[in-house]
């Protein structure tokens, strides 16, 4: 196996035996970027030349015996973590040229872990979007077949993962964009508890409901990124000071006489028979490995996708009222006035899925209809997190499919918006709960599609989670496919 092939944990034996260096990995990594990018297109910027100084850094720091969490190992972020003095933007032309002048709390974190920064990954603009196909700056391909779509929004992130580009990446999930891109990519993705990773320096999309979380190749590798990504910031408001345990303790430790609940509701018309077996499949298996599954009801989940199309566009239109031309950004030159500039900046800048958000947005929060929308949506978003509290009160984990069907072909649901929102089915609950989850590969469809299958608990129990699919893991003996690039 090639080193840009092997885990975080692997490389890491490797570094502290002396067998390898963070130089080695790191070139390993970008010959397989040089390899294969041409056809994923997982990036929208390489960083290829401070990559390999800081891993010269990292191996320093090796030799002296000063090994962090992640010394010398190369991750790659979602473009929407600012990054200072590296260009941050958004999938969106109306950041084309934006360069932050400070780094995100959580790249912060990941430096001093040691981590060498392989480059910003695609994704659907602003993350809006199933598919990673809404960039202005092209579309990223799924590495298990180049006609279809990675998932999104970060689904340049999954697919750097999957193809080997990075050794584990940084996405961000406001509605599924972790889980959803891991489940088609075949990768694991958590979506933390709402406060537990600090947003700071990530580009808001809807700020109730966005968090960020890591891509890995395996579970172990996700408790090693928890623990480095988790934790309270004095600078971003809603993180919570709330201890963060060392997540690589629940790792290997059985679930024995666990409850898992099965959502009657997520078990649908609709839903792929292949998707439907392997998450069938993935239910006995954690059966054999000594949980006991019950039926359980999330009664508010038809609700679920109309709320959150309520919920995410009316903070989205807020959001990005801050894009005008005037400090930052893209503008057009062909205002004559300054409203006309704002107005030909956003209508060049922004692209039509960024637009329509805005315009339901706009309509949801404006007076006269605010009652009848947001509020209204924001109670039946207080039920579907009670249904979850309830849920829980009677089982310690719950086990669902990730999407309702394997990935789509490019182009397949790009003139279908509603189709396209179909693919967050299973995840937008969560995020409207706040509750945490993850998607760990459960198989593969006859055509060699992978599919993944989504695990949740209560609020800060993302060390039960890890612990569930990590004895899931083990069970499961899910065969060790890479995709053919
Ligand atoms: N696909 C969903 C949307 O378009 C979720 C995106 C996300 O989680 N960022 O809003």
């Amino acid at each position: 196996m090639e080193l840009y092939g092997l885990t975080i944990h692997e490389l890491q034996d490797r570094l502290r035996a002396g067998e390898t260096t963070s130089a080695e990995i790191t070139a390993s990594v970008f010959g397989r970027i040089d390899a294969v990018e041409k056809e994923v297109r997982s990036y929208i910027t390489l960083m290829r030349e401070t990559a390999m100084i800081e891993a010269q850094a990292a191996d320093v720091k090796i030799r002296k015996g000063d090994i962090g969490i992640l010394t010398g190992i190369p991750i790659a972020l979602k473009d929407l973590l600012c990054t200072k003095g590296v260009l941050t933007t958004c999938g969106s032309r109306i950041l084309q040229n934006f360069i932050p002048p400070y780094d995100a709390t959580v790249v912060e974190k990941l430096r001093e872990a040691g981590a060498v920064f392989t480059g910003k990954t695609n994704m659907d603009e602003f993350a809006m979007g199933s598919s990673t196909e809404t960039s202005f700056f092209g579309v990223t391909r799924n590495p298990w077949d180049l006609e279809r779509i990675p998932g999104g929004s970060s689904g340049g992130s999954a697919a750097a993962v999957a193809a080997d580009e990075c050794i584990a990446s940084i996405g961000s999930d406001t509605g599924g964009s972790i889980r959803q891109p891991a489940a088609l990519c075949g990768v694991v993705g958590m979506k933390p508890t709402y406060g537990r990773v600090s947003r700071f320096g990530l580009i808001a999309f809807a700020s109730s409901l966005d968090q960020i979380g890591p891509f890995t190749k395996d579970v172990e590798d996700c408790a090693i990124m928890m623990n480095v990504l988790a934790g309270y910031d004095p600078k971003e408001s809603t993180s919570v000071p709330e201890d963060v345990p060392d997540y690589r303790q629940f790792l290997n430790k059985g679930i024995g006489g666990w409850t898992v609940g099965i959502p009657k509701e997520y078990f649908i018309d609709g839903i792929d028979p292949e998707v439907e077996a392997a998450v069938r499949r993935a239910i006995r298996v954690v059966e054999e490995a000594g949980a006991k599954c019950i039926e359980i009801s999330l009664p508010h989940t038809e609700y679920c996708l109309a709320v959150y199309y309520i919920v995410a566009p009316a903070e989205a239109c807020s959001n990005l009222a801050r894009y005008d031309g005037v400090k930052y950004g893209f503008r057009s030159e062909e205002g004559r006035d300054l409203m006309e500039m704002y107005k030909k900046t956003r209508a060049a800048g922004f692209g039509a899925e960024v637009k329509r958000r805005i315009m339901i947005g706009t309509y949801a929060l404006s007076s006269g209809y605010y009652d009848a929308y947001y509020k209204k949506a924001s109670q039946v978003r207080a039920l579907i997190k009670r249904d979850f509290d309830e849920a829980f009160t009677r089982c310690d984990v719950i086990l669902t499919p990730t999407t309702p069907t394997p990935a789509f072909k490019v182009g397949e649901r790009t003139d279908d918006p509603m189709q396209m929102y179909l693919s967050d089915i299973f995840t937008i609950s969560t995020n409207l709960a706040g509750v945490p989850g993850i998607s760990v590969p459960c198989g593969f469809t006859t055509a060699g599609l992978p599919v993944g299958v989504q695990f949740l608990a209560g609020h800060f129990q993302e060390g039960r989670l890890i612990q569930f699919a990590s004895a899931y893991e083990k069970q499961a003996h899910i065969e060790q496919r890479r995709p053919k690039l």
